[in-house]
C-alpha cells in the first residue's frame, strides 16, 4: 500500500468547464481556497487544515483540501483543446509515455538509463516535438547515431504520439489518486493507448493513502 505525506500531495487543479489543467501542492490549493477561487471541489478530501477559534463562536475554523477542484482564473483551457496543441515536452512525461521502454529493443529501463532520441535527427531537419522522440537506452541511441531508423537498420516499436493535455498532465503526474485517476481518464480520448496500460496499474494504485502533516 502506498502513503502519501502531505509535502506529496497534489492537488489536480481544473478550469472552470471540468478541463484538467495542472498539479498543485497544497499550499498553493489554500491559497486559491481563501482567494475565492475554488468553484467548487471535486474527489475526496485529501486533508482538513485547522484555523485559530473564533472568539465569539468558540467554533475553529477548518479548511477541507479536495483532491481536485475546479477553479476560475486564467487556464487557457481553450487553447489546450485545440486540435495542434502540443504540451510541453520533457523528458520524464516522454518517458512515461513510452512505458519506460526503449522503442527500439523493447528493453525496460529506469529513468537514468533512458534518452530522448529523435526519430528523424535534429541534424536531417527532425523536429524536437512529441511525434519524433521517443524513449530509447543508451545503447541503441548511441547506434542509431546521426540516421533515421530504416539507415541504421532499426525498427520502432510504437509509432511515438503527441499527448492531449490531460494525457500529459496524467504522464506528469506522481503518486495519482484513485479518484483523481478516474477524473483524468474520463478527459482522455477514446482511442487512448494510455487507456490499456491504467486498466493494468489500476489494481496497485486501488488503496492509496493520505496521511495528514
Ligand atoms: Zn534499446
Amino acid at each position: 500500500m502506498s502513503t502519501v505525506t502531505a509535502s506529496e500531495l497534489r492537488v489536480l487543479r481544473a478550469d472552470v468547464s471540468g478541463m484538467p489543467i495542472e498539479w498543485i501542492g497544497y499550499e498553493e490549493a489554500v491559497k486559491l481556497y481563501y482567494l475565492d477561487r475554488v468553484l467548487y471541489p471535486m474527489g475526496q478530501s485529501l486533508l482538513t487544515l485547522r484555523g485559530g477559534v473564533n472568539a465569539r463562536t468558540g467554533l475553529q475554523s477548518a479548511l477541507d483540501i479536495h483532491s481536485i477542484i475546479c477553479t476560475s482564473g486564467q487556464s487557457r483551457g481553450h487553447l489546450k483543446r485545440h486540435p495542434h496543441y502540443q504540451p510541453p515536452l520533457a523528458n520524464l512525461a516522454l518517458f512515461r509515455r513510452d512505458a519506460y521502454l526503449c522503442l527500439y529493443c523493447g528493453g525496460e529501463f529506469n529513468v537514468s538509463q533512458l534518452s530522448r532520441d529523435h526519430v528523424k535527427p535534429l541534424s536531417l531537419g527532425g523536429c524536437d516535438a512529441w511525434q519524433n522522440v521517443v524513449s530509447a537506452c543508451r545503447r541503441c541511441n548511441h547506434h542509431k547515431g546521426g540516421r533515421t531508423p530504416e539507415a541504421a537498420g532499426m525498427q520502432l516499436l510504437a509509432v511515438p504520439f503527441v499527448p492531449t493535455h490531460a494525457e500529459y498532465v496524467y504522464l506528469s503526474g506522481r503518486k495519482i489518486l484513485s479518484d483523481q485517476m478516474t477524473f483524468l481518464l474520463g478527459h482522455f480520448p477514446r482511442n487512448s493507448p494510455l487507456h490499456l496500460r491504467i486498466d493494468q496499474l489500476s489494481e496497485t494504485n486501488k488503496g492509496a493513502q493520505v496521511h495528514g502533516p
